[in-house]
């Protein structure tokens, strides 16, 4: 049953408290960045209803942890199938929130109609394991079951960029690994998260299994702060998530945060392909993507070849509407957000950056845009634009490459385009990031692989199996006198 009431002529959407939608006492306006219209209005939870929720994910926690894998694995499949069956209509809403091209939306509800399924699998797999500890002659007739136990309730602090295959990388494994989850969706996408409370709600989850609760920034610390809930999963930017890890340093916290990620290019590398790959994934999703290509190193022998390959491809791509089946690139998550990537590239362009393509902006859309001879301390290369920006840096070396690369307070992914499988190990040796993708761009994530960060880009590790790992410790039962 849901209880539904109307604010003008929308419906509001309930959120989800301990498995059962709820309306609270404040309404939330969500807008289509793109052209303001009004998406959807989401309710807000109550401090009573918060406590509400934090209070049932403690109450089942023991019984979630022994929930039989064949429940898990089914609720985390129907899920799965859900998603895929609505996929269209969740994509739609995704774009409509975010602003994201219709495009690059259906490739999200594809990624977690895979989370999940991925989930599914591991969580049938995730069995622990048997130690003979009689190498020792101390330890004759004792064996070590090793098991892996929840910590307990997951509080999962989630971003606006990937309103949903996001929150499916907190919440799946969370399951998996019989543990309740609370998520706390990004005030500007929250739509996307309800909805998947709605398919959760569809399965044979315990009450309290799961909460989605669109709280305010200003009230989201005392989830944080709630000893109930010894896990924070955090994905976002890098001063708020380790302003929780400062606030809570006895708690397992795991960040997952941003970067400014660096492609190399290398003379023996297809320059067509590089151009393409680099081109499109500096641009998609307006550039807000942790692993969006913002810099672009060049061995200086083919630099200029490829500087005029790339800007044409930039040039191609198709800015615009973002329900338009055709449209590339769309609007950023805000007006504020791109006047902010509009001031940034004037900054460059004023300490003697050259423009090759863009710099100018409509609303909320900034076109996309190329820079070379950008000054070293530029916030372009020092900080995370989170937005359509591309700074072009030529080298001399393979050496200078990788030096460029490591020249960053952050470490996400890095691209190298080459042939040469020496350099390929060479890069995965050397370069400080979680992820190396040869023949690519950064932007590369294949959700069940280890994902995360070293420096400023995070905490811990995504993907299925690590995040399952992550919201467990071992725990080890020794058995005496076999
Ligand atoms: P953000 O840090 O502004 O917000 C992230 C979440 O934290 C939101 O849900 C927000 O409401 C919440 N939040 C804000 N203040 C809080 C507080 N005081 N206490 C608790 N929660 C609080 O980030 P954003 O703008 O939504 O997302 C963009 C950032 O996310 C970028 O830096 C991007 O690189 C990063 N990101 C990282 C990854 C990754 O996997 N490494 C993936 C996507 C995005």
């Amino acid at each position: 049953m849901i209880w539904w009431h109307t604010v003008g002529d929308m419906d509001v959407r309930p959120f989800w408290l301990a498995g059962s939608p709820a309306t609270g006492d404040a309404e939330l306006t969500v807008t289509n960045p793109h052209d303001g219209r009004v998406v959807g209005v989401g309710s807000v939870p109550t401090p009573d209803q918060v406590e509400q929720a934090v209070a049932a994910a403690h109450a089942v926690r023991k019984e979630a942890a022994s929930l039989p894998i064949h429940v898990r694995a089914e609720a985390l499949a129907h899920v799965s199938r859900r998603l895929s069956e609505r996929a269209e209509e969740i994509a739609q809403l995704i774009s409509a929130e975010n602003g994201k091209p219709i495009f690059w939306a259906r490739g999200e509800v594809g990624r977690a109609v895979a989370t999940f399924r991925f989930a599914a699998e591991e969580t049938r797999r995730f069995s622990g394991e048997v130690q003979r500890l009689d190498t020792e002659a101390a330890a004759n007739g004792r064996l070590a079951y090793v098991s892996r136990q929840p910590y307990g309730p997951v509080l999962a602090v989630t971003p606006f960029n990937f309103p949903l295959n996001l929150v499916a990388h907190k919440v799946a494994p969370a399951i998996a690994v019989g543990a309740p989850v609370i998520v706390k969706p990004a005030p500007a996408t929250p739509l996307s998260a309800l909805l998947l409370g709605e398919l959760l709600a569809e399965t044979e989850l315990p009450a309290g299994m799961f909460s989605v609760l669109p709280v305010p920034n200003d009230r989201a610390g005392a989830l944080v702060e709630d000893p109930r809930l010894p896990v924070v999963s955090f994905t976002g930017s890098g001063p708020v998530g380790f302003a929780i890890k400062d606030q809570v340093p006895r708690k397992h916290v795991t960040l997952e945060l941003g970067g400014n990620a660096a492609a190399v290019v290398l003379a023996d590398a297809d320059l067509d392909w590089a151009a393409t790959r680099i081109a499109l994934f500096s641009n998609y999703q307006a550039g807000q993507s942790c692993i969006a290509v913002q810099r672009v190193i060049v061995e200086r022998s083919v630099a200029e070849a490829f500087t005029s390959k790339l800007v044409a491809a930039v040039e191609n791509l198709v800015v615009g509407d973002p329900a338009d089946d055709k449209t590339q690139v769309g609007p950023l998550v805000s007006v504020e957000a791109a006047k902010r990537v509009e001031q940034w590239v004037a900054e460059a362009v004023a300490g003697g950056a050259r423009l090759l393509a863009g710099g100018g902006r409509e609303g909320a859309t900034v076109a996309p845009t190329v820079l070379s001879e950008v000054p070293e301390d530029s916030k372009v290369i020092r900080e995370e634009v989170f937005g359509p920006v591309l700074v072009i840096q030529p080298v001399a070396s393979v050496d200078e490459a990788f030096a460029a690369v490591n020249d960053s307070k952050y470490g996400l992914q890095a691209g190298v385009f080459t042939r040469d499988l020496d350099v390929a190990f060479r890069a995965n040796k050397e370069l400080e990031v979680g992820g190396v993708i040869i023949g690519d761009v950064p932007s590369y994530r294949a959700d069940q692989m280890p994902y995360g960060g070293v420096k400023e880009s995070g905490i811990g590790r995504e993907g299925l199996r690590s995040a399952m790992q992550d919201f467990t410790y071992e725990k080890v039962m020794v058995l005496t006198g076999l």
